[in-house]
C-alpha cells in the first residue's frame, strides 16, 4: 500500500516505521520545519509500555530514558499533599525517539496540510496523525480541549523528582517533570488559564533558566466524542481521535495503543481497510476513558459526588488498577479518593 502519514509525532513516527517494516510505501508530512521540529509534550510516560513499543519498532528504550522516577509528590487544595510510588514512570528523549523512528523515511517538513492542499487521491490511505489539530478530519461538535504551555528549563538545583499541583475543581494542574543534568519541563494545563505554580516555580528556583517555551491545548474529549475516525481514505490515529487519558492529559501511550489497533485492522485485509472494525476496536479499548472524562467534567462543574457517583469512580479505579503497569505509578483506591476530595 502507498500510505501518507500526516504529522510526525508519536503516532506518526511509530506508524511510519511499523508500516515500512510490513512492506508498505510510506511518506511522512510534517508541518514544522526540520530545524524547529520539537515534540510539544513533557516527555513523561511509563517505561513498561514504551519498552515494548520501542522493541517492536527496533529500538532499545533504555537508550532514551532521561530520568527514572521514584515518587510523585502532589500538592492539593487546602494544603493537602499526597505522594504516589512510581513504578515505571520516566521522562525520555522524545525528540530523539521520534527522530530515530523516522530514520530512512521520506519526510517532507515545513508545510501545514489541510484537505485543501493535501494530495489525498495520490495515496491508498492517508493517516491523520496531527494530534490536537486533527487537520484532515471534520471538527467534532463534542470536542473538549484544555489550554496548556510549558518551559524547558536548565540549571534546576533543588528538585530532582516529579511533582504536580492540582487545581481546585480539577480545572487543570501544574507539573514539574525532571529530565537530565538539571533540565526539566515546567508547565501547566488550566481551563482558566491562570497556570498557578509556574511563576512560583521560578521564584523558588532562581537559578533555573528557560531554554524553550512551547505549548498547545491538550484534547480531553475521549474517542466516543471524536467521531468520525475516518473520512474517505483518511483515517485518524492518536490524539486526533481522542486517544488521551482525560484525567491527566496523558496521550503518548494511548496514541501508541491506537496505532497498534490501526495496524491490527490493516493487517487483517490490506486491500480493504475495515473502517467499521477499527471504530469498534477503538471504542472498546478506550471505553472507560469516557467514564473518566465524565468524572473530570462533573468535577469541573462542581457536581461530582463521591456517593452518587461511586459506581463511576469504582469503574475508573478498576480499569486503572488493571492497567497499573501502563500508567507507571501505583493505583490505590484509598489514595484516589483522598486525591479527588480536596480537588
Ligand atoms: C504541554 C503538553 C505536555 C504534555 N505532556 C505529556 C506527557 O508528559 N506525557 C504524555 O503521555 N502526554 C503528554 N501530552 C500529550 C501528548 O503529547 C499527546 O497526546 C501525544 O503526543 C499525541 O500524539 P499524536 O501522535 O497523536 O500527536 P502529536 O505527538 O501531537 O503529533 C502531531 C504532529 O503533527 C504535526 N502537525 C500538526 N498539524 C499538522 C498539519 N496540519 N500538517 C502536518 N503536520 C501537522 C505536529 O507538528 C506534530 O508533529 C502533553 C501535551 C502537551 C500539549
Amino acid at each position: 500500500m502507498n500510505i501518507a502519514v500526516v504529522g510526525a509525532g508519536v503516532a506518526g513516527s511509530y506508524l511510519s516505521r511499523m508500516l515500512q517494516d510490513r512492506g508498505h510505501k510510506v511518506k511522512v508530512f510534517e508541518s514544522s520545519p526540520i530545524d524547529r521540529h520539537w515534540p510539544v509534550c513533557a516527555w513523561g510516560a511509563s517505561k513498561n509500555m514504551l519498552a515494548i513499543f520501542s522493541k517492536r519498532a527496533g529500538l532499545d528504550f533504555e537508550d532514551y530514558i532521561l530520568h527514572k522516577g521514584k515518587i510523585l509528590k502532589m500538592y492539593l487544595p487546602k494544603n493537602n499533599t499526597e505522594s504516589l510510588d512510581l513504578r515505571g514512570l520516566v521522562t525520555y528523549d522524545k525528540k530523539k525517539w521520534e527522530h530515530d523512528l523516522l530514520a530512512g523515511t521520506e519526510v517532507s517538513y515545513g508545510r501545514r496540510y489541510t484537505l485543501d492542499n493535501f494530495p489525498v487521491t495520490e495515496f491508498d490511505y492517508v493517516l491523520d496523525c496531527t494530534g490536537y489539530h486533527r487537520s484532515l478530519l471534520p471538527k467534532s461538535k463534542h470536542d473538549f480541549v484544555i489550554p496548556a504551555y510549558e518551559y524547558l528549563v536548565e540549571n534546576v538545583k533543588e528538585i530532582n523528582e516529579f511533582y504536580v499541583i492540582g487545581y481546585k475543581g480539577a480545572r487543570g494542574y501544574f507539573w514539574y517533570f525532571p529530565l537530565d543534568n538539571g533540565r526539566g519541563y515546567v508547565g501547566a494545563g488550566d481551563i482558566d488559564r491562570n497556570y498557578f505554580g509556574i511563576n512560583e516555580f521560578f521564584q523558588n528556583n532562581p537559578s533555573a533558566r528557560v531554554i524553550r517555551k512551547i505549548g498547545r491545548p491538550i484534547r480531553l474529549a475521549p474517542p466516543l466524542h471524536m467521531k468520525p475516525f475516518f473520512q474517505g481514505n483518511i483515517i485518524g490515529v492518536g490524539e486526533s481521535i481522542g486517544c488521551v487519558f482525560p484525567m491527566l492529559g496523558e496521550g503518548i501511550i494511548p496514541s501508541l495503543i491506537c496505532s497498534d489497533l490501526f495496524l491490527e485492522v490493516l493487517e487483517k485485509d490490506t486491500n480493504k481497510f475495515d473502517y467499521d472494525s477499527y471504530t469498534k476496536k477503538i471504542l472498546k479499548k478506550f471505553e472507560y476513558y469516557h467514564d473518566v472524562y465524565r468524572i473530570v467534567r462533573l468535577k469541573m462543574s462542581g457536581s461530582l459526588s463521591t456517593i452518587k457517583h461511586l459506581k463511576l469512580l469504582m469503574k475508573m479505579y478498576t480499569n486503572m488498577k488493571r492497567e497499573e503497569q501502563r500508567f507507571g505509578f501505583e493505583i490505590s483506591f484509598e489514595k484516589m479518593t483522598r486525591l479527588i476530595r480536596p480537588l
